[in-house]
């Protein structure tokens, strides 16, 4: 683990140094409170810090104010050195966000034991913060082809609708679904199957705009808007979208298989005012519109209030 000292007495410094590198932590070293704290902001800084109280620059308790004052993912443990041992003081050092002190001159075996307890506190909130966004991400997107599940692209759906109302822009909303998937996976088996709607979702995401958003709606369906998009737009976006993924046939671990997908939209101009549910029904009803149709075609839909 990497550990940063910051101690203007180089004597002291090299003492720990020397001690820390034989416990086989990685030393960084700065002689001055400002240099400690440009290292302590750069990105990878060491979580475990072992700061001087007074120094030239900033002082050992500034940057344990500043430190807490971070907004990071990852837990700074901040052990004090300080010749300070009234009572006062040593609670100044922690209500500025120490976690533990040390008194010169210290036993290095009492400095060894302080920062077991600091690497365990580190690690242990390492590990939380991987098992939150683990958690995070299993809800939010989609495990199969890493887009943004259901429950996602609604939610943004809400906030995009809300946004075109309140600042009149047109919004474009699509339902997307592969042709006759059920064959693939009869023809080709699932696996076969997972990976065509992999590579659909990976040749339709290679066509969108940075701000337009995709999800897995459900089985082999994907809810697409448009940000800003009127109906010329929209159906040339579809369009180019269909054309892309219809191409080439995909390469799959079973065989070579050719792809087709169904594409139906609707249309909000300028501001116009609708519920989610009768926005996704109308939506619904040009992708079926377009399956019925002869399907690899685009539908759309303008909603008139
Ligand atoms: P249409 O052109 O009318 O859309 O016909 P279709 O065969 O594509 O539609 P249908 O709704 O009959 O079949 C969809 C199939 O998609 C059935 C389901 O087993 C399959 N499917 C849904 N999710 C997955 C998945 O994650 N992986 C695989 N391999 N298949 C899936
Ligand atoms: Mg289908
Ligand atoms: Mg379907």
């Amino acid at each position: 683990m990497k550990i940063l000292i910051a101690d203007d007495d180089p004597l002291y410094r090299r003492l720990i140094k020397k001690s820390l590198l034989k416990w086989e932590y990685e030393v960084i070293e700065c002689g001055d409170g400002t240099e400690a704290w440009k290292k302590i902001k750069a990105k990878n800084a060491p979580n475990l810090l072992i700061l001087d109280w007074v120094m030239p620059g900033i002082d050992g308790v500034d940057i344990c104010r500043r430190v807490r004052e971070l907004d990071r993912d990852s837990y700074t443990y901040i052990l004090l050195v300080t010749s300070k041992n009234k009572k006062e003081d040593i609670i100044l050092g922690m209500e500025a966000g120490a976690d533990d002190y040390i008194n010169k001159p210290f036993y290095p075996h009492e400095l060894k034991v302080r920062l077991r307890a600091g690497r365990r506190i580190v690690q242990m909130n390492t590990e939380l913060v991987k098992a939150r966004n683990s958690l995070h991400k299993m809800a939010t997107v989609d495990a199969l082809t890493g887009i943004w599940n259901r429950r996602m692209i609604l939610d943004a759906l809400k906030v995009e609708m809300d946004r075109s109302i309140r600042k009149k822009i047109p919004l474009s909303v699509a339902l997307m679904d592969i042709d006759f998937f059920k064959r693939v996976n009869d023809t080709y088996g699932h696996l076969a199957g997972d990976q065509v709607l992999c590579e659909t979702v990976n040749r339709v995401r290679s066509k969108l705009r940075s701000y337009d958003s995709i999800g897995r709606y459900g089985g082999e369906e994907f809810l697409i808007f448009f940000q800003d998009c009127s109906m010329d737009n929209a159906w040339k976006q579809a369009e180019r979208i269909l054309s892309f993924v219809s191409k080439k046939p995909m390469n799959t671990s079973e065989g070579i298989i050719p792809v087709t997908i169904s594409i139906g939209i609707c249309v909000l101009n300028k501001g116009k005012k609708i519920d989610m549910e009768p926005l996704i029904k109308l939506t619904d009803e040009a992708l079926y519109r377009a399956k019925k149709n002869g399907r690899n075609r685009v539908e759309i839909t303008i909603f008139e209030p």
